[in-house]
């Protein structure tokens, strides 16, 4: 399943558990979203890998980086003094709020109240919490996020000419493909905002990583539906999630009460996605061990941890021996930056950056 110079650098790699990036593949992808995307302004969402090699590659491509916390805002504006930057995020401290942005994201009445305490100047968009239905999502935005319709009444009455409404920013679910987020787009624009942010949540599916989102149609929705509008969409799983590998080896294989286990190098300490989400985690196993093992039958991969939620896959058909290689795919976003790097401190992951 993976390319052929992946297996090579994943082979190639003088010590594992590492992490292995294509910048090029990256590169690639996030031009063709670029172009997709065509007039709709396009930005990253730090929050699924603020890698800074990432982040390099992304900055070609993309218009500015939605952070939420005065760290991301940090280093982003670190390595791109002249990036646009949007701030999201709930329960923005008066120092954050207090952060140079081209847009801020206003979460509640009295978060834009004590935005206007700061006395600065801020171009707000307010964060909408509509009562809309999002079937089919792998995780839903309502809750805490956001204002309904007395919330926004309320914020509407209080800007003045400094801290001034721009528009709206909405983001209600993770997971979404393209036809539930072209009927969420239709319903969102049907409204007087000059302009819009619709958020991220583009499908990824690590179930079948050959199914992409399809970027063509929505970006050709949304150009029918911009009419002169500023629209913009910040997507991050979806940009990032496939040119991440997290590169281990086998180090026992046993059989208990009739499960077959396969234990890795590292865990979901490094590679936290397939816990958080409880998916089977995508991988290719490269047959250099030739130590014991199991032949075609199905394995459940685990990690290092001591812990029965350190589960990479489950009851995968397949044959793995002693000092195989294993590459787990789509380990690009909410991955690494969202583990419990130091549960049982066993050493971390290198990090190793295929290059142009
Ligand atoms: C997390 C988040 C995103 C990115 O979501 P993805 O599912 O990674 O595309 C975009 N906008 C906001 C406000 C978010 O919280």
């Amino acid at each position: 399943m993976i390319a052929a110079r992946i297996r090579d650098a994943a082979l190639s790699l003088p010590e594992v558990p590492a992490y292995l990036y294509d910048l090029p593949a990256l590169d690639e992808h996030a031009a063709s979203v670029r172009r997709a995307v065509g007039a709709t302004e396009l930005y990253y969402a730090v929050k699924a890998n603020p890698d800074a090699e990432l982040l390099r590659v992304l900055a070609g491509h993309v218009d500015g980086f939605e952070v939420s916390s005065g760290g991301e805002h940090a280093h982003v504006t670190a390595l791109f003094p002249s990036k646009p930057v949007a701030l999201g995020g709930p329960g923005k401290t008066d120092a954050e709020l207090r952060l140079p942005h081209h847009r801020i994201h206003v979460e509640s009445p009295n978060e834009l109240r004590r935005l206007l305490a700061t006395g600065l100047p801020a171009d707000v968009l307010i964060r909408i919490n509509p009562d809309l239905p999002v079937e089919g999502a792998a995780l839903t935005m309502s809750g805490p996020f956001g204002m309904d319709e007395q919330g926004v009444a309320e914020c509407l009455a209080l800007f003045t000419d400094r801290v001034r409404l721009r528009g709206v920013h909405t983001h209600l679910a993770s997971g979404l493909d393209s036809a539930q987020l072209i009927r969420l787009a239709e319903t969102l624009l049907d409204n007087e905002y000059e302009e819009v942010n619709l958020g991220g949540g583009m499908a990824v599916s690590y179930a079948a990583p050959e199914s992409r989102f399809d970027w063509a149609a929505y970006g050709a929705r949304l150009e029918a539906l911009r009419k002169g509008r500023r629209l913009r969409i910040e997507p991050g799983r979806a940009l990032t999630a496939y040119c991440g590998y997290y590169v281990t080896k086998i180090v026992d294989v046993k059989r208990v009460r009739g499960e077959t286990y396969a234990i890795v190098l590292g865990g979901t300490h490094h590679l936290r996605t397939p816990a958080t989400k409880g998916h089977d985690q995508p991988f290719t196993i490269l047959a250099t061990g030739g130590g014991q093992g199991v032949t075609d039958e199905p394995i459940t991969f685990v990690g290092q941890l001591c812990t029965p939620k350190d589960v990479f896959s489950r009851k995968i058909r397949t044959s793995a021996r002693i000092g195989d290689t294993v590459v787990f795919e789509m380990a690009g976003a909410y991955a690494w930056n969202i583990s419990h790097h130091d549960f049982l401190m066993h050493p971390k992951p290198a990090f190793h950056y295929l290059r142009v």
